[in-house]
Formats: C-alpha cells, structure tokens, sequence
C-alpha cells in the first residue's frame, strides 16, 4: 500500500494557497497530514495536487488557529483557563504523538468515516465497495438516490458548537466567517454546506460570551488511549443566580455532522439542573441520536450510551 504521487505545493500566505487552489482541479488542503496520508494510503479519495498548509504562519499565531496542533491547544495555559472543556477534549484525541503533528484545521475538517470506506483497496475489492469510493450504492442504506452516511467523528466541533464559536474561512477576496453551526451538511461525501473548493480553514473564534458557558464533553470510545469517538456528547450551560438560563447540547460520531439539539436542551432553561431534568433531557437526546451500523459499536449500544453520556456531561456543569 504506497501513497500514489502527488504534486506537493507549500504556499507561503493565505491568498497563495487559495491561488493554487482554484489553480488546479484536483487538489486537497493538508494539515499535519493524520487522517488525509492514511486514506491516500488505501487509495481514498486521492487527488493529483496537495497544498500543505504548514508554513502559513497566520494559521499558527490565533490561539484557535487552524495551524495550531492538538497538542499545543492542549497544552495552552491561557486557553485552558478561558475554555477548559474544549483542552480536555482536544487531550482525548487520538494519541499523544499523533496530537503533535494533527492540527486544529484537519479536525474540524475531518473526513467522515464507515466501517464500508476506511478499508484498503484490496478488502473494498473484495467485499464490494460504497458510495464514497468507488460504488454507486451505499452498504449502509442501499436504497435509489441514497446520500452517504459515513459518520463524522471529530471530537473538537462539538465543544465549539457548546461554547458557540464561528469558523473564519479563507477566501480569494480575503477571509469570510461561518457559524459553526452552518458549516457541516448532513451528507458524508459533500460534508460542508458552502465551503467552496479553494477555500479553507484559517481560524476559529469563540463567541463574545462564550466564557460565561460551563461547557463538559463525554466521548466513548472502543480504546481509551487510542480511539475515535463511537458517539460524543458535550453539554454548555449559562448559570445566572443557580439558574440555568441557557443551554446547548451538541453531538458527534451519530450522524455525518456534528450537531446541536435544540430540544433537550431547552428543558433544562429554568431548572438548576436537578436530576430529574437531566434524566429528562438526556432521554430525549437518546430518542433523537440516528447512529447507523457503519462503526465498530453497535447502533443500539451508541444510542442508549448518548443518554449516559449526555447525564455525565450535564452533571459535570454543575457549580462546584
Ligand atoms: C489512530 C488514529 C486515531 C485517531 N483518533 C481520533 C480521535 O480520537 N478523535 C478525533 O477527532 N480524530 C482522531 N483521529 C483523526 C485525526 O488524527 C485528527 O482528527 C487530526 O486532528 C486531524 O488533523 P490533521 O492536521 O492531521 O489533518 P489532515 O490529515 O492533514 O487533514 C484532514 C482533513 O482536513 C482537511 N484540512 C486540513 N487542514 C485544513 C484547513 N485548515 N482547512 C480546511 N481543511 C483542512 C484535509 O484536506 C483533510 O480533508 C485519529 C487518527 C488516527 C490515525
């Protein structure tokens, strides 16, 4: 299994990488190259021309630049006294030296992942492949006019979705900013809803309030040390006088976007989330959670594990 050849561009700026990038047809961003290498390896979606990120410093001088590796954020002492949750989380991804190298722009950006694409060519060869590679029929829910439903795993975004935080994208006229809750689609092959081709991550800022937020993320995992998230809960709560008086509860690894849920969390407006509350908000998160059999868990474990993970994230934003 050898990386096919590939052009390698290393712009120096912003505006030379989104130049390259509309300049050739066939091109992916690269970051610190974790999850994009191991899938040109199995031959997934390999494109002629890679534009490595990596020597544009304005993607490495934003404390949430898109440059910034895992392992910096989480080792970030200012960031860990502004937003505790989002540095807990980035220190339960992966392994300690894959965080070295993964940066901030990869996860956010991730690929979405199936138990029916993330397999080397010779097994897709053999098994029959998916709609994300090289089938027209998706393994997963094989019906006409299906939508893939490869399942998005990165852990980062729902902390951001719970913080509420916008993505700053670069473009040919500059930079344009997105909320994070409207970039993801709910397609694993689309992925974005309006990231244009040449465009890409350059930072992340938080919301003004965000620091007013109690934020706590729960992830299950196959390996401790090691996995992606089978499902993914982070819960945000605005206490104001030992009420609750805003809330958000965000999901990944269930579908092929990271999303909040708006339901579960309006319950808890009001209450100072006593158990019962929780119990209430966590089942209805637990009724909403679609998770499909394309990952190592099944989709009923998952499912019934959201509303755990969603009670351990609320009782962690509890004053202490
Ligand atoms: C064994 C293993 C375990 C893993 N476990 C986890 C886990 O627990 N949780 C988790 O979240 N991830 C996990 N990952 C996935 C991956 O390592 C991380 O998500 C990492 O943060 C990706 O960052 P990167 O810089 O290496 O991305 P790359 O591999 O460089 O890129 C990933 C994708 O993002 C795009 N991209 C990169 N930078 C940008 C940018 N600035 N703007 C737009 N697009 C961009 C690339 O084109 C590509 O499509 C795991 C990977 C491995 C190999």
């Amino acid at each position: 299994m050898r990386i096919p050849d590939f052009t390698l561009h290393r712009p120096a700026t912003s505006k030379e990488a989104v130049a390259l990038a509309k300049e050739f047809e066939s091109t992916d961003f690269l970051g610190g190259g974790t999850d994009l290498l191991p899938n040109y390896k199995w031959g997934l979606g390999c494109r002629e021309n890679i534009i490595s990120l990596r020597g544009l410093a304005e993607l490495r001088e934003p404390s949430l630049g898109a440059g910034r590796t895992l392992w910096e954020i989480e080792n970030d002492a200012e960031l860990a006294e502004q937003f505790p949750a989002l540095v807990e989380a980035a220190s339960h991804v992966a392994t300690p030296l894959i965080r070295r190298s993964a940066t901030l722009g990869g996860n956010l950006f991730l690929d979405t992942r199936c138990w029916h694409f993330n397999q080397t060519a010779d097994w897709r060869r053999a098994h029959g492949s998916c709609l994300k590679a090289e089938s027209d029929q998706c393994r997963v829910m094989p019906d006409p006019g299906n939508i893939c439903v490869a399942t998005y795993s990165g852990d980062m975004a729902p902390v951001f979705l719970a913080y509420g935080a916008t993505a700053f994208l670069a473009t040919s006229e500059g930079e344009r900013s997105v909320s994070m809750n409207n970039l993801w689609a709910p397609d694993g092959i689309r992925r974005f809803q309006d990231v244009g081709g040449e465009e890409f991550l350059l930072r992340v800022e938080m919301a003004e309030d965000a620091q007013e937020w109690t934020v706590a993320y729960q992830k299950l995992r196959l390996r401790e040390s090691f996995d992606f998230p089978e499902g993914g809960v982070a819960a945000g709560i605005r206490w104001q006088d030992g009420k609750v008086v805003d809330a958000r509860i965000a999901t990944t690894a269930y579908e092929s976007v990271p999303m909040l849920h708006s339901e579960p969390a309006a319950v808890l407006v009001g209450g100072s989330l006593e158990e019962d509350v929780v119990e209430q908000a966590s089942e209805l998160l637990r009724a909403e959670v679609r998770p499909m059999k394309n990952t190592s868990m099944s989709p009923a474990y998952r499912k019934k594990m959201a509303r755990v993970l969603c009670a351990r994230a609320l009782n962690s934003c509890r004053p202490v």
